[in-house]
């Protein structure tokens, strides 16, 4: 819990606050358009990767979220967008450290982006100012061991022809398909994180001109669900 102390708004020497404290006070500040206008696509990234370092070190930060929720109705302002997995081990807030009002977050299994994803980082990005996207994949994903396998099921089936653009950068020396070759279900996961990011410019006017204008970047990463730990592509 983030004591009334570090809400001071005076200067951080002047309040006598640690490093820690100070972290804390910026984490736990609800982000205003003035926030997010001085925050640059590269620091919104660097925002998450040092949410990312502080939740593996065992620092996260515990925000009031009753407090904050004082403050978020009178709109929002997030630095980044997230696609991730439905996964229950890759929750962005989590993963990143991020609270409330930090962060879009559009899920759906195996972080594929479809016209709805697409829509929701356009008004993410175009509309409310999201300086960041972030194409999350992880390991051990489900919808990508499916995927590899050739399930069908249901609607599950529609959901994983999405992947088949990842499934073929497989080669022939990779082997048998097969969902228990863990190699192989992490180079799949791979790939589709950095094809959804890599399209989303091809399929979006939108987010191309704001990418071209040096107003939004888009990163494709790699969660391990074993420890956290996001590498970035
Ligand atoms: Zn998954």
């Amino acid at each position: 819990m983030i004591s009334r102390r570090m809400f001071c708004g005076c200067a951080l020497a002047a309040c006598g606050l640690s490093a820690s404290a100070a972290n804390a006070q910026i984490a736990c500040e609800y982000l205003t358009p003035q926030g997010q206008a001085g925050v640059s696509p590269t620091q919104a990234i660097q925002r998450l990767k040092d949410g990312n370092d502080r939740m593996l070190a065992g620092k996260s930060i515990n925000c009031d979220a009753n407090g904050m929720f004082r403050k978020a109705g009178a709109g929002q302002a997030p630095i980044a967008a997230i696609i991730s997995c439905i996964d229950s081990r890759a929750a962005p807030e989590i993963v990143f450290d991020q609270h409330l009002g930090d962060i879009f977050v559009a899920r759906v299994a195996g972080n594929i982006a479809n016209v709805d994803i697409i829509g929701s980082l356009e008004y993410a990005t175009k509309v409310a100012g999201a300086k960041a996207i972030v194409v999350l994949g992880h390991s051990k994903c489900g919808a990508i061991k499916s995927a590899v396998d050739g399930v069908k099921m249901g609607n599950i089936t529609a959901l994983l022809k999405q992947f088949e653009p990842a499934l073929a950068t497989l080669k022939p020396a990779d082997g048998k398909r097969d969902s228990h070759n863990d190699v192989m279900v992490q180079k799949v996961a791979l790939a589709n994180a950095m094809l959804t990011a890599q399209n989303l410019t091809k399929r979006s006017a939108i987010i191309k001109k704001l990418v071209e204008d040096k107003q939004l970047s888009i990163v494709a990463a790699m969660e391990d669900v074993s420890t956290g730990k996001v590498t970035w592509l």
